[in-house]
Formats: C-alpha cells, structure tokens, sequence
C-alpha cells in the first residue's frame, strides 16, 4: 500500500502520511468502512487536529452533506444535518431562514460532525444549547446508534467522545433546535459583541447582525489558517479555585477571571501564556499568534513533533509561574 499524505487534512499543514484515506459520501458509505476498516482515524475539516508524526491507520474523511428539517412548531424548527457539512455553512442557512441558536458560532471552520467532539463554542454559546440528539455508528460493527443530549456528557470544550467513546464511534447525523426569529432572545452577554454593536450604532439587532459582528470580530483576531496554518485555541482555558485566584492576584494584581460557581473561576489561558513571555515567540518555525498567544502557528515546521515540543515548553513555563496545568484541546494523533 502507498503511503497517502495528510497535508490537506490538518490545517496546521504538516505532511504526514497515513496508510490510506476514505471518504463518505452518503450515510451508506460510512456504515461500510465503519465495519470493513480497523482503528480509523476520522477527519471532518482537520481544523482540530495536531499530526504529530506518520501514522499507520487509515484514515476515514467525512464529506456527506445535508440539512433538512424535520419537525416545526410555533416556536422551534428541528433539523438535522449531515456530518460532512460545514459548519459556517449552516450557520449561513440558519441566517438566511431566519432561525436562532447559532449565529455566535458564526466562522467556526470544521465539520457538523466534529461539532460535538468538544461541544464547540464561542461568545457566550456552546453547541449544547441547541442541540437535541445525534446519530453515530459503532467502529467494528457498523451498528447505528441515537445519542440524546444527557447522554453525550457535554461540558466545556468536552464530550463523552474525547472519553469513553474516543476511536469507538463515528458521527453520522446532528439533530439541532432553532428558535424562530420572534422567539429568540439574542445572547449579547459576551462584553465585546455589544461594544461592537454600539460602535455601528445597533439599536435592535437581528440574528443576522450578531452573526455579521462576530465574523468581523473573529477576521481581525484570528488567523486565517491559510497564511497561518493553527488549529485555534491549542489549550483550554483553565477552571481554578477561588482560593487559588485569591493567591495568583497577590503577584497578577490585573489577571482576568470569570465565574463558574461559588467555587471556581475560568482564567484565559491566553493571559496567562502572553504575561509569561510567549506571545509571538518562535521556537524551530513554530510560534504563538501576534494577537493571540492561545493559538499556536505553524510557520515552517515539517513535523508535528515541532509543534508538540513548543506547546510542552508552554504548558511547562505557565505550570511554573502560576502553578496551573493547563490542557490541550487540539486532538493528538
Ligand atoms: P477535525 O479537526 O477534523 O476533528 C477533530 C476531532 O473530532 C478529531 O479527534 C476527529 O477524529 C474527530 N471527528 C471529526 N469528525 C468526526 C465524526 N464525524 N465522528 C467522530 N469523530 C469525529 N473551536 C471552538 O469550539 N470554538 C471556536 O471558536 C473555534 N475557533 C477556531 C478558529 C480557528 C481559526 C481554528 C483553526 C479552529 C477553531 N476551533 C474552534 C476548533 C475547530 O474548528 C472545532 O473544534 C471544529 O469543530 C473542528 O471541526 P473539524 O471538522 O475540523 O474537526
Ligand atoms: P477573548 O474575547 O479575547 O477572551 C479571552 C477568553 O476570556 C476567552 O477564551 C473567553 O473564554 C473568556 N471570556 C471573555 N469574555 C467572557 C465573558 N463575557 N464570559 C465568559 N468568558 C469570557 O477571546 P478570543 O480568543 O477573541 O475568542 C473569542 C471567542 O471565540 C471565545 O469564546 C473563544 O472560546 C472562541 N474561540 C475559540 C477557539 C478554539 O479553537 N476553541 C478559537 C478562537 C476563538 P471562552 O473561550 O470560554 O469563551
């Protein structure tokens, strides 16, 4: 077997290879290779994904498309779509038909698919706020299988899919909840969306102009993959105690914090490795964003094994200095 490269699988652009690559085009097709493949690695957009050296699996790339709606009441249309759609595409759709829930999940490169693996979120909304069930199949048997929303274990930025059922089921289909144009409550709680809507002079925004402002937002902050080959967030942003933020501000008098509960906070990773020396710093052609230390760039290296090392000296250097682990979010293959 010829080994295939996975240049155009990861958007951090490294050129691995794997033993083969398959991909779905219908929901048929992904029962088939569910069952005939052993230990595939599945890929959506590869927007989420670090290759860290060649790999001898064979690879499965999720490419089935559609959205159909499924049910309709006065308040909420039910849809559901296909893995292989992108998500920015169906936020557009959700636009265009006048339908809540999404618009600040606006821009997100990736697949429907991979859309639960982390329980994408962005600007005050996560997935899990609309989402209703989803449908997998069972790698080895091909056994279809309903997941509803209790079942996927959703919290932040993970899943039951980075868990207990990691390499063990492929995502077929997602069954979403939209909210009608007249029923939906706009969710401007994210401090800078607001900002920006006062600086256009916004008195009542539409779905359509909360989608528009956080596009803008996220094309001034975040690098275009293409010139900047990353994979966003490369780390999570860490929840602490109380007690220990306590402790932190005695030394980071202005660290940011925001609430979870009575007990812990969510402190920005990316405060935290940019106060500690890391933003736009290069090590052997990988680098930290100019304006985001949180996302990792991919400047020159070949090997994803570059980019591993870079991203151990930060989690090592932010562990020193404030004594907090701080988690990958990007999957390691
Ligand atoms: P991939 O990278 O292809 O896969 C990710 C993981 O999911 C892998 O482990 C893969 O095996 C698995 N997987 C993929 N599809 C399936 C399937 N059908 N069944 C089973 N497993 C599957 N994420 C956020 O949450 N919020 C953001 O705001 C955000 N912004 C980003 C901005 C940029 C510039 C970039 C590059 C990334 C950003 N991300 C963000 C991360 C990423 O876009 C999301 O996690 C996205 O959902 C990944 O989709 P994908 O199709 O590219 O997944
Ligand atoms: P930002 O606005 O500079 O804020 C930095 C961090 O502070 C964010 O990560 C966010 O946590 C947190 N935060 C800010 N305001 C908050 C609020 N009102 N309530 C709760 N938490 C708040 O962040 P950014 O880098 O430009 O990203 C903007 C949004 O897009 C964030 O939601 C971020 O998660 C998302 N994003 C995600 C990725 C990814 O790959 N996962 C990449 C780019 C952007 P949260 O991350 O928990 O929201």
């Amino acid at each position: 077997m010829v080994p295939r490269s996975l240049l155009n699988l990861n958007t951090f652009r490294v050129d691995h290879s794997c033993r083969s690559i398959s991909y779905t085009n219908s929901s048929n097709d992904l029962v088939d290779l569910a069952k005939t493949i052993n230990k595939p690695i599945i890929v959506g957009g590869g927007s989420n994904i670090l290759f860290v050296d060649d790999v001898d699996r064979d690879v499965i790339v999720i490419n089935h498309e559609g959205i159909e709606v499924i049910k309709t009441t006065n308040k909420y249309v039910y849809i559901r779509v296909q893995a292989g759609t992108n998500w920015h595409q169906l936020v557009l759709w959700a636009i265009e038909n006048d339908l809540g829930g999404i618009e600040n999940l606006s821009l997100i490169p990736g697949k429907c698919g991979a859309a639960p693996m982390q329980n994408i979120g962005a600007y005050g909304v996560e997935l899990k706020n609309v989402f209703v069930e989803l449908e997998c199949v069972k790698i080895g048997t091909g056994e279809r299988w309903v997941l509803h929303k209790e079942d996927c274990l959703f919290g932040y930025r993970e899943s039951i899919f980075k868990g207990e059922l990691k390499d063990k089921v492929i995502i077929d289909n997602i069954t979403l909840k939209l909210t009608t144009n007249s029923n939906h409550t706009l969710n401007r709680d994210y401090g800078i969306i607001n900002d920006k809507l006062d600086d256009l002079k916004v008195k009542k925004p539409t779905i359509k102009d909360i989608s528009d402002v956080i596009i803008d937002i996220r094309k001034s902050k975040l690098p275009d993959p293409k010139e900047y080959p990353n994979a966003g967030s490369f780390f999570k942003n860490p929840i602490i105690s109380t007690v220990k933020l306590k402790s932190l501000k005695s030394t980071y008098k202005y660290i940011p914090s925001y609430v979870i509960d009575n007990d812990s906070v969510k402190v920005p990773a990316g405060w935290l490795i940019d106060k500690a020396g890391w933003k736009g710093k290069q090590i052997n052609g990988v680098g930290t964003y100019k304006h985001q230390a949180l996302v990792i760039v991919n400047h020159s290296a070949r090997s994803g094994k570059e980019i591993l090392e870079f991203s151990k000296l930060i989690q090592d250097d932010v562990l020193e200095k404030y004594g907090i682990k701080i988690e990958r979010e990007v999957n390691v293959y």
